[in-house]
């Protein structure tokens, strides 16, 4: 099944229907004021370029902690605020936060943020980012979105405008969880991706099953002849590291690296980062 399609609606579907569906009232009903009551908050997790040695970015991912619920996972609430039409406006929120971030970090590191489908489909992309941009005064080359393959499934003119137009702000565009969806590989000629995000389930399998390895392989080579970076997502072991590294993946994230941290922590790991580089990474 389809992770982009799964996610969420996974425990709707499930065999404990009535708490599935009572939990999902409750957490559309909290969701409501989240913004308002401030329980919103954006974590980054550090992106770490192989060639280089050093970490170039940090991928921005909300959280939501309400008081009696506690820490919702988003991969529990995104579904449940595209579903209550609450999406665009967290998404914006998210957006907006990460840009003025970002904009005060000591380095010009990139920050990328997730976009859902149903933004894609419904909010002018390109007024909103320049909006964010201007307003924050970070330089889109420092901007990345991140879509996932369910955004292509409406795979329309209008998409494609959106995309194309973030492209010409000069703002990149990374295609997340890739090989997890609905993977067609025409529509990597048609869409103007910068960057292929390798799900971490491929990560996990590397270094246990051969297959999983060629499948690696061959999105690695076939990236790098359609001139985008390749990222691997859920990095957790020198192992899996090495074997990436081995194959030509250009970007790592995981909790190799770090887990995502809250704002506070990000210049503190950029300094303790510059000091030791990759050699704390045991590789
Ligand atoms: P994603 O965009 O694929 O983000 C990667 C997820 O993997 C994050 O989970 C991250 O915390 C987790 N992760 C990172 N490194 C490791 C690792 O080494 N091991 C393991 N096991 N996990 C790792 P998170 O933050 O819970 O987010 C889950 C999903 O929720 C995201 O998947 C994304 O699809 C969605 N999401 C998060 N923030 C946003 C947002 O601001 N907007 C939208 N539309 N979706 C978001
Ligand atoms: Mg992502
Ligand atoms: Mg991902
Ligand atoms: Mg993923």
């Amino acid at each position: 099944a389809s992770k982009a399609g799964g996610r969420g609606r996974a425990s709707f579907y499930s065999p404990h229907m009535s708490t599935g569906v009572v939990r999902r009232l409750q957490l559309e009903r909290a969701l409501r004021n989240a913004i308002a009551l401030r329980q919103l908050s954006v974590v980054f997790q550090p992106q770490l370029d192989l060639d280089e040695g050093r970490v170039v970015g940090f991928e921005a991912l909300v959280r939501w902690r309400h008081p009696d619920l506690g820490q919702v996972s988003p991969a529990e609430f995104i579904a449940v605020a595209e579903d209550a039409g609450l999406i665009n406006e967290i998404g914006e929120w998210v957006l907006v936060q990460s840009c003025r971030i970002a904009a005060q970090w000591s380095r010009p590191l990139s920050v990328a943020v997730n976009l859902s489908a149903v933004q894609v489909m419904t909010q002018d992309l390109p007024a909103l980012v320049e909006r964010a941009l201007r307003q924050s005064g970070l330089p889109a080359a420092r901007l990345e979105v991140e879509i996932t393959e369910s955004v292509l499934l409406n795979e329309t003119e209008a998409t494609l405008a959106q995309l194309h137009g973030l492209n010409r702000l000069g703002v990149r565009i990374a295609l997340d969880d890739f090989g997890t969806g609905y993977s067609s590989m025409a529509y990597l000629r048609r869409f103007p991706f910068d960057k292929l995000k390798i799900d971490r389930c491929f990560v996990q399998a590397l270094n246990r099953d051969p297959q999983a390895r060629v499948i690696v392989r061959a999105i690695i080579d076939m990236a790098t002849g359609l001139r985008m970076a390749t990222l691997a997502e859920g990095v957790e072991t020198p192992d899996e590291l090495e074997a990436l590294r081995a194959e030509g993946c250009t970007l790592v994230q995981g909790y190799l690296v770090a887990p995502p941290l809250p704002v506070e922590q990000v210049e503190p790991f950029l300094a303790r980062h510059a000091a030791s580089g990759v050699a704390d990474l045991g590789v």
